[in-house]
């Protein structure tokens, strides 16, 4: 039995549209789903095809381990891709072409790259008898890009028991090299793996008024309501709070290239982000709450005033302390501004010390003796937030390669998107040998 190149692999993927526009009815991942379990199925394995809505499909696979004492471990990606601005792009944002050392496609670096090395990580068991030390469970989801309400949150919801006996799980975000020189001009090579993700906060806001003329004085009017507290929202100067994961990203950068940083406010902490080099975009909008008011709906004519004025706010909190971010906010909002949950997931946060960590460390420094490996905050948030409910430490592994000519990964969420051919390749082997040592 042969296994086909990962490149392969990762080309038929981005051939298949699976872009997410929401609750849209031209969203969906079915598709994606068939093509994993026609990949997986001729080799012996039993995937499920679990569909939360129609087309919105999942596909799980639990690859029994020789040790049943053992944890359990989740490697879950997701299938669904953000929309494309097709006439911006120069090639076929679904042609899964591949040109100057790189592999083109919607997806290509988010995420169904490290999807195509999961599944070729599974084939190439198959094709040497190998099987892992512990069960691992594959979770091939739909729907990250909205909220995951049609996959991570679905499946954790009502099929919680297909991850029954799991510790810890990898997901998107991490593993990739980031170098960066110290003072002296030396070049250290950093590998952040995320261990942590703020939380989510989506309110939907409602200023009430009375509806009148726009030419009467003192007005009880909905939208200057509306508006003000939008401003105290907007200008809140959130107070620096890193969390563990946090100081310890800058600890260790400190100790590698020789710096302290002083991260007790708003000035130290944006100081520090001068000095890191690349690694100031894995941390820039971590260590505090973020509140931006986004959508604003009100009126229709310019000499009737509204009595009802609405606004969308996204508020990133940080984990453990969303109540304490949600209190400022009905204080900031004021009097006579409702609010509700559009969405409301907690951040999550796990450590640098366990077996999986290590194990993650280990695989990296294994490829790279130079490297030097740190936990990561994500500003935003995966798929993580829904796994580690169950109680899983979850993390973002998934490792890439250097390319030999400096080629790197492109356009995510963006145009042009590409990852470079070596990379993909070289991080194959790396979750290859993660997995199998595992
Ligand atoms: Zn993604």
């Amino acid at each position: 039995m042969s296994v086909p190149d990962v490149v392969e692999i990762c080309s038929r993927l981005l051939a298949i549209d699976t872009s997410n526009y929401g609750d849209d009815e031209r969203s969906g991942e079915r598709a994606a789903a068939e093509f994993i379990t026609e990949l997986l199925e001729p080799v012996g394995y039993r995937p499920a095809i679990l569909e939360s809505a129609p087309r919105r499909a999942n596909v799980v696979l639990r690859v029994p381990g020789q040790d049943p004492s053992l944890p359990g471990f989740l490697v879950h990606g997701h299938t669904d891709v953000v929309p494309v601005e097709r006439e911006q792009w120069s090639v076929d944002p679904f042609g899964g072409e591949v040109r100057d050392g790189y592999l083109w496609g919607r997806g290509a670096t988010d995420m169904k790259d490290a999807v195509s090395m999961m599944l070729h990580c599974l084939l190439r068991w198959q094709r040497d008898g190998i099987r892992p030390r512990r069960d691992i469970v594959f979770a091939f989801v739909a729907d990250e890009e909205t909220s995951g309400r049609y996959g991570a949150q679905w499946l954790v919801r009502e099929h919680p028991e297909l991850f029954d006996g799991v510790g810890g799980a990898i997901g998107e975000s991490g593993g990739f090299l980031v170098p960066v020189a110290d003072p002296q001009g030396a070049v250290h090579r950093f590998y952040p793996i995320a261990t942590a993700e703020r939380g989510i906060m989506h309110l939907a806001v409602t200023a009430r008024g009375t509806a009148g003329h726009g030419a009467q004085r003192d007005a009880d009017n909905s939208v200057a309501r509306l508006v003000t507290a939008l401003a105290r929202v907007a200008a809140h100067r959130w107070p620096m709070d890193p969390p563990a994961t946090v100081r310890e990203f800058f600890d260790i950068i400190g100790k590698t290239l020789g710096l302290t940083f002083d991260l007790s406010s708003h000035e130290g902490f944006d100081a520090a982000l001068l000095q890191i080099g690349d690694l100031e975009d894995c941390v820039r909008s971590t260590a505090q709450v973020t509140s931006n008011p986004t959508v604003l709906r009100a009126g229709g004519k310019v000499n009737v005033i509204p009595s009802v004025a609405h606004a969308q706010i996204d508020v990133r909190t940080l984990p453990g302390a969303e109540q304490e971010a949600l209190r400022v906010l009905e204080e900031l909002l004021g009097d006579g501004v409702e609010w509700e949950f559009l969405e409301n997931r907690p951040g999550q946060e796990t450590t640098t010390d366990t077996e999986w960590y290590r194990a993650m460390k280990a695989s990296i420094e294994e490829i790279d003796p130079g490297a030097v490996v740190i936990p990561r905050m994500l500003g935003g948030g995966t798929d993580a937030k829904s796994f580690a409910q169950l109680g899983i430490a979850c993390y973002g592994f998934t490792p890439m390669t250097q390319d030999p000519d400096g080629r790197a990964g492109a356009g995510m969420h963006g145009v042009d998107e590409r990852v470079p051919v070596a990379a993909l390749r070289g991080g194959t082997d790396m979750m290859y040998r993660f997995l199998s040592a595992l």
